[in-house]
């Protein structure tokens, strides 16, 4: 529609190609930058932090994450804050599959990226074997001022992340794989 429009108007060759949808995909990346909204899922000593960022004192509200959402529908972010063992990995996996496109996943904590200390079988060795990690953070556990510095990272990627991306394909095939082997 708007291609039409720019058309009708005689845009098209007084404005450089590309130039409105580059316009739409910074305007789309802006908004969604300022509307993360992070599903509720704690996992170890690590969600104390995350939920410690989430109040007053440190009032992630301020970027535009105003509130944790109990419902992963209403979740495009997915902070995984702590170890994972074998037996969340599903469970992870499904509330990442009921979070709505586009998503992202931040791994919180040393744990979460690599498995830490708990380099045993109970625990995945990162939790980037069940889904695709978009920011990593380390830290055991990372203070708060980290995980917001981790979330504003996230949102320059978000800002410049073209429209239509098929994300959901590449977290399908880590899934597959994951969950097969
Ligand atoms: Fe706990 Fe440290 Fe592991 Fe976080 S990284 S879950 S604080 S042991």
């Amino acid at each position: 529609a708007l291609a039409g429009v720019a058309g009708e108007m005689g845009l098209e060759e007084k404005l450089p190609s590309g130039f409105l949808l580059t316009g739409v995909e910074k305007l789309a990346g802006w908004v969604r930058k300022n509307s993360l909204w992070p599903a509720t899922f704690g996992l170890a000593c690590c969600a104390i932090e995350m939920m410690s960022t989430g109040a007053g004192r440190y009032d992630l509200a301020r970027f535009g994450m105003e509130v944790f959402r109990a419902s992963p529908r209403q979740a495009d972010l997915l902070i995984v804050a702590g170890r994972v063992s074998q037996k969340m990995a599903p469970v992870l996996r499904q509330v990442y599959d009921q979070m709505a496109n586009p998503k992202w996943v931040l791994s919180m904590g040393a744990c979460a990226s690599s498995g830490g200390m708990f380099n045993n079988y109970a625990i995945v060795q990162g939790v980037d074997h069940v889904v695709p990690v978009d920011v990593y953070l380390p830290g055991c556990p990372p203070r708060p001022e980290m995980l917001m510095h981790a979330i504003l990272k996230l949102h320059e990627e978000i800002q410049h992340m073209p429209l239509g991306s098929n994300r959901q394909r590449v977290a399908e095939a880590v899934g597959a794989a994951a969950l097969a082997a």
